[in-house]
């Protein structure tokens, strides 16, 4: 159920340590403007990137996701990368899951700004580009633009190609030949992080209206991020 019964399937990766309204407004934006009928939460069991040592378990992080997402329809949550060998590499997950759609279904994968431009680092980088059609977006506070997400991927996939701005004249669509499509969003307007969250809470600070109030409890009650 969690990736059949789908046309047009976002994912959305990450660490989710833990998920904020940010995450949320991003996927509620992006499924509207590109009409997309579901978006898949896929936390990162064994993030390649990121140490960890105020990382919540793997659990913890699924399930504060759950809740997060309750009474938007549109919106799951994965676990599958827990069950997959070694760091969790997006190419090796784009994979798992293009095995699991329905036939005809389309796979996007949502990632910000600030992820994507390190993306020619990532493990298979080029089979990435195969396996979905990326929307990057915006991330608040850090300068991007249709050009910015041009020549990240001219690095990689080679000249600049024609780019397709849409309406609003800042987003629009990057096409490689041999290469599935690449969105740019513009919208996303929260500046809020998930490193500003721990931080607040290490001082014993309020994150109220940065988180939905089921995650905020689960925080509290669990004592996360405390010290
Ligand atoms: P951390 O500070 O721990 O890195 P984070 O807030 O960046 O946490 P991640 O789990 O690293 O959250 O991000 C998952 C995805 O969500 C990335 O693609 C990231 O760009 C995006 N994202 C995170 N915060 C926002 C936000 N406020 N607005 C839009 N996109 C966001
Ligand atoms: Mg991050």
């Amino acid at each position: 159920m969690t990736f059949t019964g789908a046309r047009r399937l976002g994912l959305m990766g990450g660490t989710f340590n833990p998920v904020h309204l940010g995450h949320l407004r991003a996927a509620e934006e992006i499924s509207e403007h590109l009409g997309l009928d579901r978006v898949v939460f896929m936390p990162a069991a064994r993030a390649p990137h990121k140490p960890g040592l105020d990382l919540a378990s793997f659990g913890h992080r699924l399930t504060m996701l759950n809740f997060a997402v309750r009474g938007q329809d549109r919106f799951r949550v994965s676990d599958l990368e827990d069950g997959l060998p070694g760091p969790s590499y997006t190419a090796n997950t784009l994979e798992e899951v293009a095995a699991r759609l329905d036939e005809g279904c389309r796979l996007f994968f949502l990632v910000g700004f600030d992820s994507f431009r390190t993306v020619g680092q990532w493990h298979r980088c080029l089979d990435l580009f195969r396996l979905a059609s990326f929307v990057v977006f915006r991330r608040p506070g850090l300068g991007s633009g249709l050009s910015s997400v041009g020549e990240v991927l001219a690095r990689i996939l080679g000249p600049f190609p024609d780019m397709e701005a849409d309406g609003s004249g800042q987003g629009g669509t990057l096409s490689w030949a041999g290469f599935q499509p690449v969105h740019y969003y513009p919208g996303c307007r929260l500046e809020i992080s998930s490193t500003d969250l721990r931080n607040r809470l290490v001082l014993g600070d309020s994150v109220r209206y940065l988180v939905p109030d089921s995650v905020r409890e689960y925080i509290e009650a669990n004592s996360l991020y405390h010290s």
